[in-house]
């Protein structure tokens, strides 16, 4: 079964949004024994109708995302049924549906939302719990090589393409492929040793596995050991990579940072504290999701105040009145007052301007300064600007405060 991806907007091709859904796409077919073949990404508009004819020429399943909203730009629904040669005709349970959701909403439905009931005469519509753009499903026989296609096309929001896939196109795709899948895949992160050092101490093994598939994938201070075959292939590696590389294993299935970041403190016996203002706990609560967390972990502050700063981690009044909560002097002065007061090891401090109020000039919104204090070394300040949502402004001063230690660590 080949499958091909065609992921439409314009956005995507600007760099605006980050395509996710080819990731999420990815990891979901695979255990369904499915792997995208191709992937293309095309802007909103009439370049659809080329990339979908091309896919029509070589795919059986073809997935294609976005363009099924109200707007003129959005015209994925559309080209499909003149490519399949379909009127498109309005589904009553369709409008229905749409216009339930509005008046759960208490808006006034227009002419345009309209347009999203519209469906290709045959088509499947596939319910779009989150949203008002229904999914559709159809299939196209060529009458030359008799092959089948089935083509989706799913909505672009991911809160609305992911639970239509997981609950309607999933099992769909199951039925198509009846015997299920008889390969899987194991990745293994390896911390410390660079990929040619790797591949020399278990890739000769490794490709002794017939029929086995092999890959490396470098990564922040790791090297991910990729493998897709039959159970019994996958056992055969694991064996070789426990014998040969369990002292620089991180764990299992391309971990995340924090464990990375847990094993490596575990392993040379240190430990860290976290001083946070802007990030408020994330940090602590990244770093102890990881099993084994309290062995190297001792204490995280939520500082939020002025006064907690100083009350809590000695941080100097005069230095916030000086140079302000946010500044580099005093994200330091956290992440210093943190090891002091904890004894630990390492000391991480972040202190940063949220939003969506609370910006200046000098400060935007958005701008963090995260600081890493070590016992026996000096303070390491970065400042970033992120002016996003307070929840990804959060996220990305955690992965960067991480990332920090992360450095620091495999020096
Ligand atoms: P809508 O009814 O919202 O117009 P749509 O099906 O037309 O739905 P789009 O307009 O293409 O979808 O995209 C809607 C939202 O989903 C946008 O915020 C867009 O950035 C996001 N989005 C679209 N494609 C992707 C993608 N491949 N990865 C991540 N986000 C995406
Ligand atoms: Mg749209």
């Amino acid at each position: 079964m080949i499958v091909e991806v065609i992921n439409t907007g314009t956005e995507l091709l600007l760099g605006n949004t980050v395509n996710t859904h080819i990731a999420f796409l990815g990891q979901e077919l695979f255990p369904l024994g499915l792997r995208i073949a191709r992937q293309v990404t095309v802007p909103d508009g009439e370049d659809i109708r080329t990339a979908l004819t091309e896919s029509l020429t070589r795919a059986d399943i073809i997935l294609v995302t976005g363009g099924l909203g109200p707007t003129t730009d959005d015209i994925t629904r559309e080209i499909t049924a003149e490519l399949f040669n379909l009127s498109l005709l309005e589904d009553e349970s369709v409008v229905k549906s749409i216009e339930e959701r509005f008046a759960r909403r208490h808006l006034q439905m227009t002419e345009r939302n309209r347009r999203q009931a519209q469906v290709p005469q045959g088509a499947t519509v596939l319910v779009n719990p989150f949203g008002t753009a229904p999914g559709l499903y159809l299939q196209k026989r060529d009458p030359d090589s008799q092959r089948t296609s089935h083509v989706f096309l799913l909505p672009g929001p991911p809160r609305e393409l992911r639970p239509m896939f997981k609950d309607t196109v999933a099992p769909i795709l199951k039925n198509l492929i009846p015997d299920g899948p008889n390969i899987d895949s194991r990745r293994w992160l390896v911390i410390g040793l660079g990929e040619s050092k790797v591949e020399a101490i278990v890739g000769e093994d490794l490709l002794a596995i017939a029929g086995m598939e092999l890959g490396y994938c470098a990564r922040p201070g790791a090297v991910e050991v990729r493998t897709i075959g039959t159970q019994e292939m996958l056992a055969k590696a694991e064996a070789i990579m426990m014998a040969k590389l369990s002292d620089f294993m991180a764990g299992e299935g391309g971990a995340p940072l924090e464990e990375l970041i847990v094993h490596h403190l575990s392993a040379l016996k240190k430990t860290v504290a976290t001083a946070e203002s802007c990030t408020g706990g994330s940090l602590a609560n990244k770093i102890t999701n990881i099993p084994g967390a309290s062995e190297v972990f001792l204490a995280g502050f939520v500082t939020y105040s002025n006064e907690s700063k100083t009350r809590t981690l000695e941080v100097p009044a005069e230095l916030i009145a000086t140079h302000g909560a946010v500044s580099a002097e005093v994200a330091g002065a956290m992440a210093r007052g943190a090891l002091k007061v904890t004894g630990a090891d390492y000391a991480l401090a972040t202190t940063g301007i949220a939003g969506p109020g609370g910006g200046t000039p000098e400060k935007p919104v958005g701008t963090v300064f995260i600081a890493l204090a070590a016992r026996d070394g000096e303070t390491e300040v970065t400042q970033q600007n992120f002016p996003t949502d307070r929840g990804t402004f959060k996220d990305l001063t955690v992965q960067t405060a991480l990332d920090m230690l992360r450095k620091q660590l495999s020096h």
